[in-house]
């Protein structure tokens, strides 16, 4: 494997379109994150007592919940949760997207972990064959399921604006979002991407509920960026933030806690997302798409840019893993499910351009701008 041309400070290939490497051979997700954490760092300002600021205003509002925690049952939303409700006593509503394929490990977890808070809880499940479809659907369309499950998310996310809650915070984090910045790969829960893609599909009318509520989202979307853009303090009606943007998304330390005081436990295998039983399908159709992808590189091109892992290791773990690039064992019974033949998803999945070309392209510029000024 040693022909794979790499960033010579994490693993990523440059065979990924968003993957540029400079004259030392060093890759632009590696520089970006050198810039916007490391170099920043320099100049911290304490984190912590931004984000307690930010839960004291929340509270000030006096909702019935303080704030929003979407749950997956995963260790990172289960963090969350133990910040928020135990170690802050904020009042938490919990709410969780049953994409149909959640584990019972991970459901376990969940329960677990309400019980313990003390948070309310909403487990929204979309009734399952119109899941099964919208799945088959995304696949033809775009080569990826798992826009149509963020979409869950999302709509899980504003079916709790009844309750006009202030904050939502996601066991997420600028830092520790690997995917995220690789737009090839990746696509998040955006209503417009998700109606593009079902445009004159007979589902259009069955998943209405999916649909969100798409001038609202994209007007505090562009709210939020013009604030920030002009330098000034934000102040939208519901803010989202991410755990780890706060807390250090210290891995061991996160393991410790959830499961001395969430009554967590690790699944055996994998526990970065035992929650989803289709995430090894998911894996296998970006190894598809991008041959010298493993279902642990971008993970652990992370971990080697956190100093977590040397790069030496995670070279071995690639080998290790592109010498075994077979269909995972799920494969087969998810196509029964959503009822698509081998060959029909084997030509789905082989062109990663089909999520570019459902993109809304003007929010995407606008937002590219406000990236390039934030940066400046
Ligand atoms: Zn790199």
């Amino acid at each position: 494997m040693a022909d794979i041309i790499r960033c010579t400070r994490c693993i990523l290939p440059v065979s990924l379109p968003s993957v540029r490497l400079d004259d030392n051979g060093v890759c632009n997700h590696c520089t970006t994150y050198e810039r916007r954490f490391i170099a920043a760092q320099t100049v911290s300002t304490d984190r912590i007592s931004i984000f307690e600021e930010l839960l004291n205003n929340a509270k000030k509002r006096h909702r019935t919940y303080d704030c929003l925690i979407p749950l997956s049952g995963g260790k990172d939303s289960t963090y969350s949760l133990y910040v928020c409700a135990k170690l802050y006593g904020m009042r938490c509503l919990a709410v969780t997207f049953d994409n149909g394929y959640l584990s019972e490990h991970a459901l376990t977890n969940i329960n677990h972990a309400v019980n313990i808070s003390g948070a309310d809880h909403i487990h929204y499940k979309v009734n399952r064959p119109t899941m099964l479809k919208l799945y088959k659907t995304f696949l033809e369309h775009c080569g990826s399921f798992c826009p149509a499950c963020m979409r869950g998310i999302g709509s899980a996310i504003e079916s709790a604006k009844k309750y006009d809650i202030p904050l939502i915070i996601s066991g997420t984090g600028a830092r520790v979002a690997y995917l995220a910045m690789i737009p090839e790969l990746y696509q998040g829960g955006d209503p417009r991407f998700f109606k593009n893609v079902l445009k004159g599909s007979e589902l259009v009318t069955s998943v209405d509920q999916l649909s969100g509520s798409d001038s609202l989202y994209n007007f505090e979307k562009l709210m939020g960026i013009a604030l920030r853009t002009l330098g000034l303090p934000i102040k939208t009606k519901h803010q989202q933030i991410g755990i780890y943007d706060y807390f250090e998304p210290d891995l061991i330390n996160v393991y410790e806690i959830i499961q001395k005081e969430m009554g967590w436990t690790k699944p055996d295998g994998n526990a970065e997302h035992m929650d989803c039983l289709v995430q090894s399908v998911a894996n296998y159709i970006q190894t598809l798409k991008f041959p010298e992808l493993t279902p642990k590189t971008i993970y652990n091109s992370g971990q080697v840019r956190f100093g977590r892992m040397s790069r030496e290791a995670a070279l071995e773990v690639e080998d290790d893993n592109l010498r075994n690039t077979d269909a995972p064992a799920m494969l087969d019974t998810f196509l029964r499910e959503i009822n698509m033949d081998k060959k029909v998803f084997y030509n789905s999945t082989n062109d990663w351009r089909k999520l570019d070309s459902y993109r809304n392209k003007k929010l995407d510029s606008i937002r590219r701008i406000y990236r390039k000024i934030a940066r400046n």
